[in-house]
């Protein structure tokens, strides 16, 4: 469940980018049974700046990797994804976002983008997540 007044306590606003990272984080510590703060090391792969940069905040929300702990990483690319490693098992996964997903990103602004952004909270995990186990 994504708690909308501390993403928006923490980051500044309420974005979709945010959200998908927030979703992102919280389906990562799940699948790999991984402890939040130390349990899990993340590298997102994103764009340099926001909004899709906002990605990153919703992971360290979740998670509660951080940089300041040194287990939260950044890489530019051009489409955003995440590997989440539990550092007690070694096990990781690699979280994108689907086609569909993606397509339903386009420019809005205030309301609009809000409302956007809690639509794509309660969306079902498959329409915005492809899952892949990492070896
Ligand atoms: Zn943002």
């Amino acid at each position: 469940m994504v708690d909308f007044d501390k993403i928006i306590d923490f980051h500044g606003h309420l974005g979709p980018y945010l959200v998908l990272g927030y979703r992102a984080g919280e389906l990562a510590l799940e699948k790999l049974s991984a402890e939040r703060h130390f349990g899990i090391e993340v590298t997102v792969h994103c764009p340099e700046n926001p909004p899709p940069r906002c990605f990153i905040d919703g992971i360290q929300l979740s998670t509660g990797a951080t940089f300041g702990k040194n287990n939260l990483f950044h890489q530019t690319a051009p489409e955003l994804s995440a590997f989440f490693t539990n550092k007690k098992t070694g096990k990781s996964i690699e979280i994108q976002l689907t086609d569909s997903i993606k397509k339903q990103f386009i420019p809005r602004i205030g309301p609009e983008l809000e409302a956007f952004a809690r639509k794509v909270a309660a969306q079902p995990v498959e329409e915005v997540f492809i899952i892949k186990e990492v070896l």
